[in-house]
């Protein structure tokens, strides 16, 4: 059956990154891979033609692809729109909000090659291989009542942090799920001493734990979790967190691995349709001069056909590829040292596909 994939570049350096992505879906049409690829506007770049970060158009075409591989969003020509609503983040929101992409899949991966990137000392991250789950549809970023309100004379902010147990439930699974595919070791981050919305949290992991028993749960508060990633990450394998929580944490585990041009991510709901992008932005200052890394969205590509269309071996393929190409010593500016040179970001997709072409010769 021929599957739908919706290309979004976005804004910035999105259009040239996922040319290079684009190139390596098409090899692998050539070896066999049965999908339509589409193109869509989100972002800044809708906006401009639409007045609309996310047009009606776009989200009818993502909602009826199998998965979608995202760019990036946002940059200093849209810092000002005043209607917020308007602003380009705002089209990732609503494609998250609209396709219910609840399961946020970061991985933080280092690449031996590159083990000298990290601000970490080598012997402290190479070998890493990180999940960190987040959830991604809930919890303090949509919590109800919200604002900013005058109380006593005075301005009060407030939000809502809110999970119900279906909700973590949901999550929960993704992660014990994941778990299972790995070392088996799950680590659940919660603020379970003080917030007793994370108490619940706590309570039914402890429940899926059960029908888990292969899977070693434990618990960790937050504050010690950004600890201990930052002091020994090794010691984990998955790492299932609420959404704020997961968001400060991936992106510190991110930065372990020395470029964040090179993680990418995925966002999944109950059907398996996916979002997928690199960790990174829009990086506008670095956009349009052939510069910007495009490993972080090859390797979105790769996760895009191992969870949304189950196609581990050219998922795999595409890594090996990526691995090869560092061991030739390719490197972009960002993850170039000060003794290599670097290469353009097509140089880099020109280097992968011809990596990945020789996985065939051989
Ligand atoms: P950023 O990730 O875009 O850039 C941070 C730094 O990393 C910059 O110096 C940039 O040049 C560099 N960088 C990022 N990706 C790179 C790549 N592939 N290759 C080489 N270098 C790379 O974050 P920012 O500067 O905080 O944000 C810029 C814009 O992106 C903002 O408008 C922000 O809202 C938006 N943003 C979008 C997303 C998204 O679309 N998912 C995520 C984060 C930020």
């Amino acid at each position: 059956m021929t599957r739908k994939i919706l290309m979004l570049p976005g804004d910035g350096i999105g259009p040239e990154i996922i040319a290079q992505a684009a190139r390596v879906l098409a090899a692998c049409q050539t070896h066999g891979l049965d999908v339509e690829i589409d193109e869509g506007l989100v972002g800044g770049s809708a906006y401009d033609v639409h007045g609309e970060p996310l047009p009606a158009e776009t989200l009818t075409k993502a909602k009826a692809a199998d998965a979608i591989l995202l760019g990036a969003v946002g940059g200093p020509k849209w810092d000002n729109i005043e209607d917020i609503s308007k602003r380009p983040e705002r089209g990732l929101l609503g494609l998250r909000k609209e396709l219910g992409l609840f399961g946020n899949l970061r991985p933080a991966l280092l690449y031996p090659q590159l083990a000298e990137a990290s601000t970490l000392k080598p012997d402290v991250v190479s070998g890493l291989d990180i999940m960190i789950v987040r959830e991604l549809t809930g919890g303090i970023y949509f919590g109800q009542p919200r604002g900013i309100e005058e109380r006593d004379g005075q301005r009060v902010g407030f939000n809502t942090y809110v999970y119900s147990e279906s909700e973590i439930e949901r999550i929960g699974r993704v992660a014990f799920e994941m778990a299972r595919k790995r070392e088996c070791r799950l680590c659940s981050v919660d603020k379970a001493n003080v917030l007793e919305v994370t108490m619940l949290w706590r309570e039914v992991m402890e429940r899926l734990a059960e029908e888990y028993q292969d899977v070693e749960l434990s618990h960790m508060y937050v504050d010690n979790a950004a600890m201990q990633l930052v002091r020994a990450p090794k010691q984990f394998d998955v790492i299932v967190t609420g959404n704020m929580f997961g968001d400060i944490l991936s992106d510190a585990a991110a930065m372990l691995t020395g470029s964040i041009g090179m993680l990418p991510s995925a966002s999944l709901n109950e059907n398996k349709q996916g979002m997928y992008e690199p960790c990174h932005g829009s990086a506008p200052d670095i956009a349009g001069q052939g510069l910007a890394n495009p490993l972080a969205t090859i390797l979105s590509v790769a996760m895009l056909l191992r969870y949304s269309l189950d196609e581990p071996v050219l998922a795999e393929k595409i890594e090996t590829a990526v691995g090869l190409v560092l061991d030739q010593g390719l490197r972009t500016a960002d993850i170039a040292s000060e003794e290599t040179d670097s290469v353009s970001t097509e140089a880099m997709g020109d280097a992968v596909l011809a990596a990945f072409e020789s996985l065939y010769q051989a």
